[in-house]
């Protein structure tokens, strides 16, 4: 199944061309918090997270910024930039919802780099990410059969992986994680990125069931815990 979104290059260059604070864009929310997972887990960070998302997983955690219908907020580039200098934090992520779905995002985060701060886009693996930014780190969630919406996966992301990318698999289901580790040895993904994120669903699979596996099949992956859920209460925003 081809992915949900390739934006031709002809189209990059426009948008990459314009002034990335005067491109409108579909907000949800901006808020400042400790970065929940990942290789930079633990550390300050300002979440962008953009409205909007066309897949519909079932373990999505984010249901309140994936229907367009519902309306985010219309806010322009200048907007955004506004709030998250109000921070006073160099490290940005952009998530969603799926961010990568509105294209005028691939300048607002060439924008951040150029300014010298450190960009992660957290992106559904559904979307082309060639034309992400070399210096933006890119954490592709690729979807693993629980999600239902392992068709949409983008296989080719996995071909073009740079060393400081990271890459998770949200985890429900022991088929979950012979998928997961299919995947991994298949695209060799341990020696091609900064980490393999093996991601339990929050509250529905036992943890240290995964963690055995991982250890019987000397998988090279990292497993991980959302923080932010054990901080906060788990249906907390905003964290
Ligand atoms: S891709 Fe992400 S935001 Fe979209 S439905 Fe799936 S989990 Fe939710």
């Amino acid at each position: 199944m081809q992915p949900v979104l390739n934006l031709a290059p002809a189209d990059h260059h426009r948008i990459l061309a314009a002034d990335p604070l005067s491109l409108p864009f579909d907000l949800n929310e901006i808020f400042f918090s400790v970065q929940g997972e990942g290789t930079r887990a633990g550390i300050p960070c300002v979440f962008v997270r953009l409205h909007g998302c066309k897949l519909r997983c079932s373990y999505c955690d984010t249901k309140y910024a994936i229907d367009r219908r519902a309306g985010g907020l219309s806010v322009s580039g200048a907007d955004i930039d506004q709030r998250v200098r109000e921070y006073g934090c160099r490290f940005v992520e952009f998530t969603g919802g799926e961010p990568l779905e509105q294209p005028n995002v691939f300048a607002l985060m060439k924008y951040y780099a150029d300014e010298g701060f450190t960009v992660a886009v957290e992106t559904g693996g559904h979307v082309d990410v060639s034309l992400v930014d070399e210096r933006v780190i890119r954490i592709i969630d690729m979807k693993t059969p629980s999600s239902k919406m392992l068709p949409k996966n983008n296989y080719h992301n996995l071909e073009i992986l740079r060393p400081h990318d990271e890459v998770k698999f949200v985890i429900g289901s022991r088929e979950d994680y012979e998928w997961s580790k299919k995947i991994t040895l298949e695209y060799d993904l341990p020696h091609k990125t900064a980490a393999v994120l093996f991601s339990p669903i929050f509250g529905t699979v036992e943890y240290k069931q995964i963690v055995e596996w991982i250890l019987e099949d000397r998988l090279d992956v990292r497993f991980q815990l959302q923080m932010h859920k054990f901080i906060w209460h788990p249906d907390m925003r905003g964290v």
